[in-house]
């Protein structure tokens, strides 16, 4: 393996199909960090950056924001120390032109490693969007049925106040299953091609799709 090889694993599947809480997951197991464009979007719009005043319109309706803003933002973002070793994307990229330019990013790292495809059935991903809770402060992701908190409303970690995302009321989360059809999904045959896409039944318990993730990066040497 080359010296400046770096594992780089790219979660794709459907909003609200586990992506974060896996991803969260790992990253102490792995030591690699979660990139998560999202995050890091509702991050800049929290702090009201020029950035964040940017992507709202889009975010609030469901869109992507333009890929031009989107790139840099990672590539910035890849660049700092914590992602010396790697990093596990989630959300990004999501549609070719990203793909692409993530592998120009990447280059001299080897590309990216494995993209596991989070896959379940669209009643499924309304079921957990729509009871999807995060909190204000620390960003922890609930659900208020399949993963609760032990306090109604109140994160376990921090004490922050739950709330429901904007994006996650039932008329965006159509849009946004529309453009993961349209924009994203192409990319599964974008990696199928590159012979690094490993499907994943999603539709399971957050533990069973964890012990399958950790199979799947075992056969790839990116665990023990
Ligand atoms: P994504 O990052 O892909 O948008 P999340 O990780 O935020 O998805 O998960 C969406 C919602 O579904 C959250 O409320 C989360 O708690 C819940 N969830 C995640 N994985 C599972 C699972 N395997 N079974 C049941 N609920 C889950
Ligand atoms: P997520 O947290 O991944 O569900 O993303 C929430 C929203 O952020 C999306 O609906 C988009 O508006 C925006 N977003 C996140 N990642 C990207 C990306 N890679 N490209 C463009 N927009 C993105």
């Amino acid at each position: 393996m080359a010296a400046n090889h770096r594992t780089f694993i790219v979660f794709l599947g459907p909003p609200g199909s586990g992506k974060g809480t896996q991803a969260k997951r790992l990253e102490k197991k792995l030591g690699l960090p979660q990139v998560a464009t999202g995050d890091l979007f509702r991050y800049n719009m929290k702090h009201n950056t020029e950035l964040g005043q940017q992507a709202r319109a889009y975010m609030d309706a469901g869109e992507l924001v333009p890929d031009e803003l989107t790139i840099r933002m990672v590539e910035e973002r890849l660049s700092q120390q914590d992602c010396a070793k790697g990093a596990i994307l989630d959300g990004f990229p999501r549609n070719l032109n990203q793909a692409v330019a993530l592998d120009m990013m990447l280059e001299p790292y080897g590309g990216v490693t494995v993209a596991p495809l989070f896959q379940v059935d669209d009643e499924i991903i309304v079921e957990r969007i729509s009871g999807r809770r995060v909190c204000r402060n620390c960003g922890a992701v609930y659900h208020i049925k399949f993963n609760p908190p032990k306090q109604d409303s109140i994160c376990d970690i921090c004490g922050g106040e739950l709330y429901q995302r904007e994006d996650d009321r039932p008329q965006t989360v159509k849009n946004r299953l529309y453009v993961y059809y349209k924009q994203t999904s192409p990319l599964i045959g974008y990696y199928f091609a590159k012979g690094i896409l490993e499907k994943i039944d999603a539709a399971k318990s957050v533990d069973e799709v964890t012990m399958t993730l950790l199979a799947v990066l075992k056969r790839y040497g990116i665990v023990e």
